[in-house]
Formats: structure tokens, C-alpha cells, sequence
């Protein structure tokens, strides 16, 4: 593998992973943006801006010049790259500054994704260049807030999916570099227990805790987790109670679901909206629902994924695919478009003070995703 390419790659990450893009941070990633969309524009793309709204960044959307076999340019390759991160803005200057430690490169969001988000760019860059090369339409779309559930980028990425034939996420690689072919569902649900204030010393016996009742549910909830069919429930956060001498009136639970399959989702929403309460007198509300459905395996996935591991072995990689726990912007499009994921650099750490990317896998990362761009058909 080439050295030169190798920094030249590592030089492109750094650029990107020190414009500092929480997903709150707006102006961050509008900086970002604008040296994203100056790079393609440079090279000959289409470059589409479109306006965030709700407080976030903006998202681009990134089309070839050239048109598929057939002269049109519908039925193309959808990229799907974010560029927000969790690291909240500072951690570059404070905590994880970007530096290289032997094959090791880190910085925020170097793994998680601005990776994957830049080799998709090298990618492009190349297949631009010649072309030979250019065979489907591509289009990239870098958004600005997968971290939180892509509230503004969703419907983006659903009506760019509609008229694609392949969907290709740059999230990072898995498990010394393998891609992601099956991703779990998740959901986010809101559990609030009313129950009657009262003095606790005075009145004790006229309150009904609306933490006792949570502490039920809880242990009910927890209960549903069940390793064997891939579900796991979890109550991340509760809040409740004013004081500790007044019977709390209300306390609330958020919960994180993940689901291996629909059904799954549909029998965990239903056994989360028809929590029943086990002390007098008090209600309890549900709110929320899936975010993200689960991203099963299909035919055409795997038909994919099988030319990713051929398009790998070229170079001398044995591809192997991995079920994820996590969920990514694929979950939107797997069950209508063939979508693989888990694209991106090969690294360790994410969301951690730990992130960091291996330096060796970017060579080859880049030219698997180039290969599939210049060979999908
Ligand atoms: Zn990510």
C-alpha cells in the first residue's frame, strides 16, 4: 500500500476532524459544510445545500455529473455520511486532540464518522478523475445529526433512497473490519407516573409515590430484556420527586429498546404502552415509539454484501459481515434498498475518549468503497 496515499488520506481527516461539529453545534458544522461542499465542487459534482432547521446544521447533498448505463441518473449508489459527532465542542483542544500513535490516529469523530465520511469523498475523488471508472450515478449525503436520531435528515435520506439501488453507509468497521449487514431497531420511549403529593410526616398516608410505582416498573421493564432473541431494554435515566419530605407527585423513565426484527417491535411497543400500575391510585403515561426500525437482512443485502466480500478479496481482504446493536441512518433504508454498512475506516473508541482510527485501514477501505462505486451496476 502507498505511503503517500496513506498520508495523503490522514492529512484529508485531520482538515475534517478539526472543525469541532457537535451535533448542537450549528456553526461548527455549517464551517464544516462549506469546506465539504468547496472540496466536491472542485472536483466537478453537483453540491446541493439544504438549510438546517430546529437549531441544527446544514446536510449536502452531492450528485455525479455523469448518468448510469441506461442515460439516466435515477437508480444511482445513495452514500449516507454524517457529519455531527458526540464529543461536546472543546474535547479537541482539551481532552482528544487529533494525533497519531503509531496506527492509531485520534480525535473526535475520527471513527464515528469522519472517517468513512472523507474516504467516501477519496472515493468519489478518484472515480471522478477517470472516466472509466463511472458507471452508476452517485449521490452523497452528509447530514448533521445521525447522533441524535436524524430528526432533520430523515425524511432527506428517505426520498434519496427512493430512487436508489444501493445504499452504502461509511459508519466505521466492526470488529477488525467488518461490515455491517443486519443493525437492531431502536426505540425511545417516556414513562411518567402520577401519583398525589403530601407532607411525609403530616399526611404520609394520604401521598401515593410516583416513585414507589416507577421502582415497580422498572423491575418489570428491566425484566423484559431477553439476551436469547437479541432484546434488550434499558432505563438510562429517571428523574422524580420535589423533596424528601413530600410524597412525589411524579417521576419519570427514559428507556432505550433495541430489536432485532419488526415483530419484535411491535411486541415490545405493545407491551411498553400497556404497562399496568401495581400501587393504588396511581396512572402511568408512555410515550415514544421506534426511532429507527430494525435493519433485517433481505435477498437483495445479501446479494450485495456478497459482491463487497468479492470486490474485497482482490485486494487480499476476506470480508466478513456482523450483526450491530447499534442503529445507523441504514435502518431508514434497509428493508426497501439493498443497504450495507459499516463502510468506513476500521477503528476502536467510539463515542469514547478513546476514539481513534486505525491508520492501516485506509487505504483499503477507500478503494472497497471505490471498487463498489465503480462496479455496482
Ligand atoms: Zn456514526
Amino acid at each position: 500500500m502507498s505511503n503517500a496515499e496513506t498520508s495523503r488520506l490522514l492529512d484529508g481527516i485531520r482538515e475534517w476532524v478539526e472543525i469541532e461539529t457537535p451535533t448542537y453545534h450549528a456553526a461548527g458544522i455549517n464551517e464544516l459544510m462549506t469546506l465539504v461542499a468547496g472540496q466536491f465542487d472542485a472536483i466537478g459534482a453537483h453540491v446541493e445545500r439544504v438549510p438546517g432547521r430546529d437549531g441544527r446544521g446544514d446536510h449536502l447533498s452531492i450528485t455525479s455529473p455523469w448518468r448510469g448505463p441506461k442515460g439516466d441518473n435515477s437508480a444511482g449508489i445513495l452514500v449516507l455520511s454524517h457529519l455531527d459527532t458526540v464529543h461536546p465542542l472543546g474535547t479537541l483542544a482539551t481532552k482528544l486532540p487529533y494525533r497519531v500513535d503509531g496506527d492509531k490516529a485520534y480525535g473526535p469523530g475520527i471513527s464515528d464518522m469522519k472517517g468513512g465520511a472523507y474516504l467516501a469523498y477519496a472515493a468519489y475523488r478518484a472515480i471522478a478523475a477517470d472516466p472509466k471508472l463511472q458507471r452508476l450515478p452517485i449521490r452523497i449525503l452528509y447530514t448533521s445529526d445521525e447522533e441524535i436520531g436524524s430528526p432533520t435528515s430523515r425524511a432527506l435520506i428517505e426520498a434519496a433512497a427512493e430512487g436508489a439501488k444501493y445504499v452504502l453507509v461509511t459508519e466505521a468497521a466492526r470488529d477488525g473490519g467488518k461490515i455491517v449487514t443486519a443493525r437492531k431497531g431502536v426505540g425511545r420511549y417516556d414513562i411518567t407516573t402520577h401519583g398525589r403529593p403530601s407532607h411525609s410526616g403530616a399526611r404520609h398516608a394520604d401521598g401515593r409515590s410516583a416513585i414507589l410505582e416507577m421502582a415497580h416498573q422498572i423491575v418489570a421493564i428491566e425484566a423484559m430484556t431477553d439476551y436469547a432473541r437479541g432484546i434488550t431494554v434499558n432505563v438510562g435515566q429517571i428523574d422524580g420527586g420535589t423533596a424528601d419530605n413530600v410524597v412525589p407527585q411524579t417521576c419519570t423513565a427514559a428507556i432505550d429498546l433495541r430489536v432485532p426484527t419488526m415483530a419484535d417491535a411491535a411486541d415490545m411497543h405493545r407491551r411498553l404502552t400497556t404497562l399496568q400500575p401495581k400501587t393504588r391510585d396511581v396512572t402511568i403515561e408512555v410515550s415514544g415509539g421506534m426511532n429507527r426500525l430494525p435493519y433485517e437482512e433481505t435477498a437483495a443485502g445479501r446479494a450485495l454484501f456478497d459482491h463487497a466480500k468479492h470486490c474485497a478479496r482482490e485486494f487480499g481482504i476476506d470480508l466478513a459481515g456482523v450483526h450491530s446493536g447499534g442503529g445507523s441512518d441504514g435502518n431508514f433504508t434497509a428493508h426497501k434498498v439493498a443497504t450495507l454498512d459499516g463502510l468506513g475506516s476500521d477503528g476502536f473508541g467510539a463515542h469514547t475518549l478513546d476514539e481513534h482510527l486505525f491508520v492501516s485501514s485506509l487505504v483499503p477501505r477507500k478503494m472497497l468503497l471505490q471498487r463498489l462505486m465503480e462496479t455496482l451496476e
